[in-house]
């Protein structure tokens, strides 16, 4: 199995080694063509507006609509999740509509922009610890019906899924915990009937 990290801007090497540390070889994904031979990606964080010009100059957006429709794994963390996202304010832009969640961009403030929690997420149907890393991060401001919501922090969803979908506000690959990526990389290995639904 192998697990592409989308390399084009943001902190995609620490992916890689919490991917690596979960014992699954990760792949620096730069070209549409190289979705090809990975199993599942990741979209890190970063600045999403950069990432979206970015994206659009190579032509990842139907490449990726075309790896999402064939029910393989995307995980999106911060950035990531602003451009899988249904909707997102704060301001409008583009997003790829791969997960039915609202997201508002920015949405802690300048007095917290960068903050540390500790939060318990449901997964597999067991409560798990996690720490969580929040920079500058989105808030989750709506979640569609079809979401699952697997982690909390305070009352709002911070780490949710829609079948093939995962999204983070945080990054846990700016921890040592590694159970968000064990997670996303049991989700690639057993993808659920139906998952782009
Ligand atoms: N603030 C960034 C954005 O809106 C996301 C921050 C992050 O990925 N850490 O694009």
């Amino acid at each position: 199995m192998r697990i592409g990290v989308l390399a084009l801007q943001g902190d995609f090497d620490r992916h890689a080694k919490a991917l690596a540390r979960c014992g699954v070889e990760a792949v620096e994904v730069r070209k549409p063509a190289e979705l090809a031979d990975v199993d599942g990606l990741i979209i890190p964080g970063g600045e999403s507006t950069t990432l979206l010009k970015l994206m659009d100059a190579w032509g990842f957006v139907p490449a990726l609509e075309r790896f999402h429709a064939e029910g393989r794994p995307i995980f999106g963390t911060c950035a990531g999740l602003i451009l899988l996202a249904r909707d997102v304010e704060n301001p409008r832009q583009f997003s790829l509509d791969f997960i039915d969640v609202g997201v508002e961009r920015n949405a802690y403030g300048r007095q917290r922009e960068s903050f540390e929690a500790h939060g318990s997420a449901s997964l597999d149907g067991r409560a798990t610890p996690v720490e969580m890393v929040f920079i500058r991060a989105p808030r989750i401001r709506r979640v569609g019906a079809g979401v699952e919501t697997l982690a909390r922090h305070g009352d709002e969803a911070v780490l949710a899924r829609q079948g093939s979908v995962l999204v983070a506000t945080f990054h846990p690959e700016l921890t040592d915990d590694p159970t968000v990526h064990e997670y996303f990389c049991s989700m690639v290995r057993k993808p659920r009937a139906g998952a782009a639904a």
